[in-house]
């Protein structure tokens, strides 16, 4: 059996060792912190339960199938959780105006059936000039925008067009269908890919600051780019350095517990774009999105993001200030806070910037050393189907290069 250590025990990480552990490769997993999950986990609290970060994940072949290896029964979403809102004046469910939206259909249609190759974005485009040019001023303000901050945690003239447009050109492209969790919240899914790993006899060490120089054999670093960065300093020095360059950017969670429920708006949740004197990125609607959410009334709010790191900086009372007057504007009321989960992530995400379409492209022209593979959200894709995408495809990498 051949021994291949990962290190870091986030979805990356226990995603990679899974499927590592099932080709038949003997595999240590070292985790720095005392538990696994990294930015995924529920804390269940006297109001209802919590996401420490990630909500749902996108329901793909792959998630399904990954659900089923591990066991875990797949919670659905309620059907009010179809309704999403932007928000312009107050939630809308269509942002656009009825002239806005067929400027647009007079611009994408054609394209779509004739020149899509037109729509594909250019080499250092951020995703504002994209959006600007191909769809126009309203579109990429209230819908553009808004969605890919939902997903991105950043603003669109700080994304770059290239990384998150042209994937969706990709002829192989998975298909997305709805979105999923574990019926407790998303601990589950650590929860039942640890066990599935004890079954598979991985060794897991959790605290473990395990020196990579000293490590002998295949090893695949499963961490954030700048933890990853820091654990390659001194055995591959250039990796290293390139690793630095990546942007990260800070965001918070908080789900907040009201007296009174909000019910004019039921849905996933509102984005909320930008220009509008309003710092929020979002705000999710977990009782509106699975069952078993609804204990006491609560909605988790997202914000943070290159152009707002100071919040990270307020107190709870502050923040939660800050929730209760950016909540008059969005949703129009005044309810009174119970409780609140506070989830504050220091340089937790990279930024999918102009500065990262270079780092990939370097990384692709001077890959790591053979021994080293590299895997996390900063490679293919911030969302989980997207890294367990990059845990299957790296898997059949290793396996092809060093056998099991
Ligand atoms: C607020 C928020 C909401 C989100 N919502 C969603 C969502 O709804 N859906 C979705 O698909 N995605 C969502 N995401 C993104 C998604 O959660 C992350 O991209 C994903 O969980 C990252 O997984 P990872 O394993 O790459 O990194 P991490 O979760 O950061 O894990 C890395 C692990 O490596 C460990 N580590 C670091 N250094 C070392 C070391 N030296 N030795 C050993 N271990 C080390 C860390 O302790 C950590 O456990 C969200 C993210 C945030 C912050």
């Amino acid at each position: 059996m051949k021994k291949i250590t990962v290190i870091g025990a986030g979805f990356a990480g226990l995603t990679i060792a899974l499927k590592l552990a099932q080709k038949g490769f003997k595999v240590h997993l070292h985790e720095k912190s005392p538990r696994l999950g990294g930015l995924l986990g529920t804390e269940h609290g006297e109001y209802g339960m919590a996401e420490r970060a990630a909500n749902s994940m996108i329901l793909t072949d792959r998630s399904e199938k990954l659900f089923k290896e591990i066991g875990l029964d797949l919670a659905f979403p309620l059907e009010s959780s179809k309704k999403r809102f932007i928000f312009r004046g107050f939630p809308k469910a269509m942002p656009l105006n009825p002239f806005e939206i067929l400027k647009v259909a007079f611009t994408v249609i054609p394209r779509v059936l004739f020149a899509k190759a037109t729509l594909k974005p250019q080499a250092g485009e951020t995703l504002k000039d994209w959006g600007l040019r191909r769809l126009g001023k309203a579109a990429t303000t209230y819908l553009l925008g808004p969605a890919m901050q939902g997903i991105y945690a950043n603003e669109a003239q700080d994304l770059s067009a290239s990384l998150i447009i042209s994937p969706l050109f990709k002829k192989d492209r998975e298909k997305f269908r709805g979105t999923i969790s574990g019926p407790q919240g998303m601990q589950d899914i650590v929860d039942y890919l640890h066990a599935t790993l004890q079954q598979l006899d991985v060794e897991i060490y959790l605290e473990s600051d395990l020196d990579v120089s000293t490590v002998e054999g295949p090893v695949v670093i499963a961490t954030s780019a700048s933890a990853a960065a820091n654990i390659l300093k001194t055995r591959a020095p250039e990796l290293s350095a390139l690793l630095t360059r990546v942007n990260m950017s800070s965001l918070i969670s908080a789900t907040v517990f009201f007296d009174k429920a909000q019910t004019k708006f039921k849905g996933f949740g509102c984005l909320i774009p930008r220009g509008l004197k309003l710092r929020t990125f979002g705000v999710l609607m977990p009782p509106y999105i699975f069952a078993g959410r609804n204990k006491t009334y609560n909605e988790t709010w997202i914000m943070g993001g290159k152009n707002n790191q100071d919040l990270l900086n307020y107190s709870d009372k502050d923040l939660l200030d800050f929730i209760s007057k950016e909540r008059k504007t969005i949703f129009k009321r005044q309810d009174t806070i119970l409780d609140a989960k506070i989830f504050r992530w220091d340089r937790a995400l990279p930024l999918y910037d102009l500065e990262l379409e270079k780092i990939q492209a370097e990384l692709s022209e001077k890959p790591a050393p053979t021994d080293i593979f590299l895997h996390g959200n900063y490679l293919s894709g911030i969302g989980l189907s997207k890294i367990l995408e990059r845990s299957e495809r790296l898997c059949e990498q290793i396996a092809s290069q060093h056998g099991s």
